[in-house]
């Protein structure tokens, strides 16, 4: 993209490949994840140098190695999720210590469809709140592509999920995937049901990936020195916020975590990495919304930004 906008911004283009480093290695994509802070990079909400590609996730085949690279051969089935944007692309030079070794029993498309989404959950449920059996939990976008995970591993867990999904039909896919509680948050007061779900005590944590439009619910939603994580922005950022808040509200805490300060080093990416492949061989499902050729990453995009998915969208090059 030259300039940030709505999804017409978007176009193939044809470029070089930069020549390899000792310590990277050129990939021959397979599959692509879309997610959503793709579209805070489109829309500008998180500023890009442009132009700019686009695109933090993708899976594929090591083609070529650079000199230093010792681990990961010719044909070694690879991804990636924090190697930089510029992933919508068909060949992909990248520092070989971002990437990681696929299980065989993990395709192409599922591998974009979870390496990015799969580890944030790991990161928000194990790092940044390690979630307890029996804890109550709230969790927006339930029936979304980190909302279906998250409730699957929470349940593994042991804990009460409360899922807010955005329809009648994603509510069905929630309950379906394991949500205890399901809150249509476009019509029901969110702290109003969680207090009746909890019997007025409140959640120990907020998972809210909503932003704006939930935030203020999700304080209200949490019990007596609860943990509010915002982690995303799907309604918009969070302007401004009164630190005061968290004292009247009952000595709150509150965390606004990304990933990549997560996985920053290789071996918080290796951890993330074999907890999410342990989940995954332990039975964790992987929804793929759809499958779409790169060429049509604009349509991919509308869908998602339209909240008519549920799972994730994998472009293939
Ligand atoms: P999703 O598949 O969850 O899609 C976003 C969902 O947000 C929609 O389907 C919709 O579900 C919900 N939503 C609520 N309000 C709006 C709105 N106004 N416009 C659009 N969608 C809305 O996307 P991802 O799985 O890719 O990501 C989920 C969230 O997690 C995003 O906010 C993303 O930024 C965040 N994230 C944060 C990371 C981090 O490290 N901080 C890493 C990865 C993701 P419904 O209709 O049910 O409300």
């Amino acid at each position: 993209m030259e300039r940030t906008g709505d999804a017409s911004v978007l176009h193939l283009e044809e470029h070089a490949l930069p020549p390899l480093a000792a310590d990277e290695v050129l990939i021959e994509h397979k599959a692509i994840g879309v997610n959503y802070i793709d579209l805070y990079h489109r829309k500008g909400l998180y500023p890009l140098p442009l132009p700019s590609g686009l695109g933090l996730e993708a899976a594929g085949v090591v083609v070529e190695a650079g000199s230093a690279v010792s681990t990961l051969p010719v044909g070694a089935r690879v991804g990636y999720n924090a190697a930089g944007v510029g992933a919508y692309a068909s060949h992909r030079v990248v520092k070989a210590a971002r990437v990681v070794s696929l299980p065989d029993t993990l395709d192409f498309t599922r591998a974009a469809a979870c390496l990015l989404r799969g580890m944030t959950v790991e990161y928000l449920v194990c790092r940044t709140y390690p979630v307890q059996r029996d804890e109550r939990v709230l969790l927006t976008a339930a029936a979304g592509g980190v909302g279906l995970l998250a409730t699957q591993w929470l349940k593994k867990l042991g804990a009460f999920v409360i899922g807010c999904v955005g329809s009648e039909a994603k509510a069905a896919i929630a309950r379906r995937n394991g949500c205890d509680e399901v809150i249509l948050y476009r019509s029901e007061n969110i702290a109003e049901r969680v207090r009746a779900i909890t019997d007025g005590e409140g959640v120990s944590v907020v998972y809210d990936s909503v932003g704006a439009a939930t935030f203020d619910a999700s304080l209200d939603s949490l019990k007596t020195r609860g943990t509010m994580v915002s982690f995303g922005n799907a309604s918009g950022a969070i302007e401004r916020f009164d630190l005061a808040l968290l004292s009247q509200k009952g000595s709150l805490f509150i965390t606004r975590p990304s990933l990549l300060s997560y996985v920053a080093s290789r071996e918080d990416l290796t951890l993330s990495a074999q907890r999410l492949f342990a989940m995954l061989a332990e039975g964790l499902t992987v929804e793929v919304a759809d499958t779409l050729p790169l060429q049509d990453t604009g349509e991919a995009h509308r869908r998602l930004e339209a909240r008519e998915t549920s799972g994730a969208l994998v472009l293939l090059p």
